[in-house]
């Protein structure tokens, strides 16, 4: 019964949040932009957060759905996320699969509500093919950061039709985001490309990191495939210790967002066959850090991560 009055099931979520209309109190986020006279954007990730206020700046209020750490694979609507999107003047998740059921809740929503899915409008040619997911995409979009400048500049551009009075301060913060993230994906490559080619390999819990792989020349090896909600098996452990014990592979790292027993079953399999492995340290992957720790923002999130990738493979 406890699990059920914290966790919300699809229908009901969605009849509440129908039924409720109303009884918001005075001082929540959606409130206050309200009052103030500015848009109320909610956006499911906090890599979305900050992408969106990166537009808008302080022309509207924006806040996330999810807190650093946070699973969004795995996330289920929460209690008081009903009021959150009840408030929102827009509301933007990622897509392609990328909130599980959440992502349904939100498709149906967008019937009542403005939802947009940051990853429509992207050209397809640009978008990893999966094999767990045969009609959709790898939803990990923020892995290639000349990608993601393309997802800035489509919310932009529809942030600017919506909020057409703020339309070209927006155009302006946009302008000036799309150059430090260019700033950003020049400096990714550089430093990847200085870890010598043979060891140039990512080991992580899950295979969040391909647009990574492919952006910046590195080989990405996950053990549980694209999504968090499939399991990983003895098989998989084994074969992913076997091919790194043949590449001499240095360092193996966890995710903030995953639980480390997956990587940890590798590691103690890498020791019994003798082979000296390090853990490189927790890279951030489907959710920003502490608001304001060096992790907290997109550009910080990518430097944190190439950092240790190059300080433990070099
Ligand atoms: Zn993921």
């Amino acid at each position: 019964m406890k699990l059920g009055l914290k966790r919300w099931s699809f229908s009901t979520f969605l009849l509440l949040l129908l039924l409720c209309a109303a009884c918001a109190p005075k001082d929540t986020p959606g409130a206050i932009a309200h009052q103030q006279g500015k848009m109320y954007i909610v956006t499911t990730t906090g890599i979305l957060r900050d992408a969106v206020a990166n537009v808008v700046g302080d022309r509207a209020v924006v806040s996330a759905l999810m807190g650093p750490g946070v699973d969004p694979h795995l996330y289920k609507a929460a209690l008081g996320d009903l009021q959150t999107l009840r408030e929102a003047d827009v509301i933007i998740y990622n897509g392609l699969h990328l909130e599980g059921t959440m992502g349904e809740v939100l498709e149906k929503l967008a019937r009542q509500k403005v939802v947009w899915a940051a990853a429509e409008g992207l050209p397809e040619d640009l978008l990893r093919k999966t094999p767990e997911f045969q009609d959709s995409h790898d939803p990990h979009i923020w892995f290639d950061v000349s990608l993601w400048s393309k997802v800035v500049e489509l919310l932009s551009q529809r942030l600017q039709k919506q909020d057409q009075q703020n339309a070209i301060q927006y155009q302006e913060n946009t302008i000036r985001y799309l150059a430090t993230l260019d700033s950003l994906h020049q400096w990714t490559k550089t430093e990847i490309a200085a870890i010598p080619a043979q060891q140039r390999i990512l080991i992580t819990a899950h295979d969040a990191f391909g647009y990574f792989g492919d952006a910046y020349k590195i080989q990405v090896q996950g053990l549980q495939g694209i999504s968090t909600v499939s399991e990983f098996g003895l098989q998989d452990v084994s074969s992913l210790v076997n091919f790194i014990v043949n590449r001499k592979v240095k360092a193996v790292f966890v995710e903030s967002s995953v639980s480390q027993k997956a990587i940890e079953a590798v590691l103690e399999g890498c020791r019994q066959k003798g082979h000296q492995i390090n853990l490189g340290g927790t890279l951030y992957s489907d959710a920003l850090g502490e608001e304001n720790g060096p992790a907290g923002t997109y550009v910080g999130m990518v430097q944190v991560n190439v950092g240790k990738i190059v300080k433990a493979l070099k």
